[in-house]
């Protein structure tokens, strides 16, 4: 009866450890490694870039993006301080400050007050920084980081904010807002005395630049890809980026957007959607191929909101035809698709708010001093 009783409690035993392979020792195995901490953070916002704008970027790409690469996917709250709906500014400075606001303001809380940004947190703590996007870098999105107004219409209040933020390198449209001025200032001019080097190609920057670089693409932004931008010039802006930035001991902070998803939500527009998702994804290569050779680098890719209430209800791409229908021309409050790689990606899944991803990063600068 007793031999009995032991067999039984034995193969219960082996049946609830199916998983166990033979030999295996539990005590031997870690329960709980340290968790790994990035020296650097690249934070890729795609502008507008619901799951369906995703979605249709894949189907248009042979049914792969490389994003898919990202194994840590969550999804994000996108509401602002005022509403369901947000805007760009007040997403970004979710995601910057960790404080929702109104929509239209940049780097400002509810009440109109400056809140230092998580670049701005990086760069005090000696970290390089880089700021890349396809639209004026005055533009709501990349202003958030470097700038505190209350209206993301103040194109030049917003330049002039960045004089003082000593940004590693930047590259981005807005030219006008530095050089064409109604105070009659030139910050071309501010910004060599800065200690910057200002270019107007990437191509024309060398491959060491003991300076400051700031990389003028237009005068205001940049043409979409169906109005002839370059394929490669958001993949090569990212690899410039990094190349500049890896040299720096103490790690960086780079903030990548794909600006351009959302006008083509605005414009109910699927094929300006899918080619500015596939100029995205290339960026988002970029980055992932130095990720996982580099080995020490947090990427994070997102989207502020979804635009144009996008979805797809037909699709033949091999006879090029993805149907796209909208609800809207403008934002909705769909939750956003994020997608997470290298160490501290764990970090990101589930859902949370937008707020949370300054929470998150600012750990993350915070142990890296
Ligand atoms: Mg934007
Ligand atoms: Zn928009």
């Amino acid at each position: 009866m007793f031999l009995r009783l032991i067999t039984c409690m034995l193969i219960f035993l082996c049946l609830c450890s199916p998983s166990l392979p033979a030999g295996e020792n539990r005590e031997t195995t870690p329960s709980n490694p340290a968790p790994r901490q990035p020296k650097n953070i690249i934070f890729m916002i795609g502008d507008g870039m619901g799951l369906s704008q995703v979605t249709a970027g894949m189907i248009a790409n042979n049914n792969y993006l490389e994003l898919e690469r990202c194994k840590h996917i969550g999804l994000v709250k996108t509401s602002s301080g005022t509403g369901w709906i947000t805007d760009s500014a007040a997403g970004a400075t979710a995601f910057s400050t960790g404080k929702k606001t109104f929509n239209g303001a940049v780097g400002v809380d509810m009440e109109g007050y400056p809140q230092k940004t998580i670049l701005e947190i990086a760069e005090e703590k000696g970290l390089a920084t880089g700021l890349v996007a396809t639209v004026s870098i005055t533009h709501a999105t990349p202003a958030a980081f470097v700038a505190h107004q209350p209206f993301r219409t103040m194109h030049e209040e917003i330049a002039l904010d960045m004089m003082a933020v000593p940004v590693d390198i930047f590259i981005g449209g807005g030219r006008r807002f530095f050089s064409h001025r109604s105070d009659g200032k030139n910050l071309i001019d501010t910004l060599n005395k800065n200690g910057y080097r200002i270019f107007d190609a990437i191509a024309d920057v060398p491959d060491t630049v003991p300076h400051n670089v700031g990389v003028f693409l237009g005068d205001l932004h940049l043409p979409s890809l169906m109005n002839g931008r370059d394929t490669l010039l958001l993949a090569n802006s990212v690899q410039l980026a990094i190349d500049k930035l890896k040299t720096s001991e103490k790690g960086f902070f780079l903030v990548v957007e794909g600006s351009q998803i959302d006008w083509g939500g605005h414009q109910n527009n699927s094929e300006y959607i899918i080619r500015e998702m596939l100029d995205f994804d290339r960026a988002i290569k970029v980055a992932l191929d130095f990720a996982e050779a580099d080995g020490e680098t947090l990427i994070v890719i997102t989207a502020d909101h979804e635009t144009g209430g996008y979805a797809i209800n037909y699709a033949m791409p091999e006879k090029g035809r993805i149907y796209g229908v909208f609800t809207t021309v403008d934002h909705t409050a769909a939750m956003v698709p994020s997608f997470a790689f290298g160490p501290g990606a764990e970090n990101f899944t589930g859902i949370f708010e937008n707020t949370a991803i300054f929470t998150k990063f600012l750990q993350i600068v915070g142990y890296n001093n």
